[in-house]
């Protein structure tokens, strides 16, 4: 059995990040998406709210598989069995990060593949922290989220 994880922030989850979802669990038996719990970075949702939101809008995908995790990465992707991490690729500048990160993890862990994937086109300007920003002003984000997830953004910033 192929596992794969997906980490992320998910703060919250967009149409780019579904995107990347709906292939990835194609590609593998299971795809576990993983909420990353970082103390360091600051949050609009709860880790508990993220889950709820991933777990509301991948109801569709039978191999999905929903969690939250702390820690080194490659830790919590051994104990899952995983045999890849799956990215999103957007831009040049996403690249860089996710470069250095899949070569630290393969040296951690020379088992373990990093798998990326390119972004939909329609989704390469779709970030987390443009519908947070958005959100906070008002701006219209119902194109880059599901209904769901648009409502309780809008919640957010009543
Ligand atoms: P963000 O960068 O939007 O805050 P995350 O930290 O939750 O998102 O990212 C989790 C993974 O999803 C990363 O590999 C990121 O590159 C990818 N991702 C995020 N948005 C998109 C998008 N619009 N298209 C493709 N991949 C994306």
């Amino acid at each position: 059995m192929r596992v794969a994880i997906y980490p992320g922030s998910f703060d919250p989850i967009t149409y780019g990040h579904l995107n990347i979802i709906e292939r990835g669990a194609r590609l593998f038996d299971k795809l576990v998406i993983a909420v990353a719990h970082n103390v360091k970075k600051q949050s609009l949702f709860t880790v508990e709210e993220r889950l709820d939101m991933i777990r509301e809008t991948t109801q569709d995908f039978p191999n999905v598989e929903i969690d939250a995790f702390s820690g080194l990465l490659i830790d919590y992707a051994n104990s899952k069995n995983a045999c890849a991490v799956l990215r999103g690729l957007r831009s040049l500048s996403d690249f860089d990060f996710e470069f250095q990160m899949a070569l630290m993890n393969h040296r951690l862990n020379p088992d373990i593949e990093t798998v990326f994937l390119m972004t939909g086109e329609e989704h390469l300007f779709v970030a987390s922290q443009l519908v947070r920003e958005l959100g906070s002003f008002g701006g219209d984000i119902s194109g880059l989220v599901p209904p769901l997830v648009h409502d309780r953004v809008k919640e957010k910033f009543k």
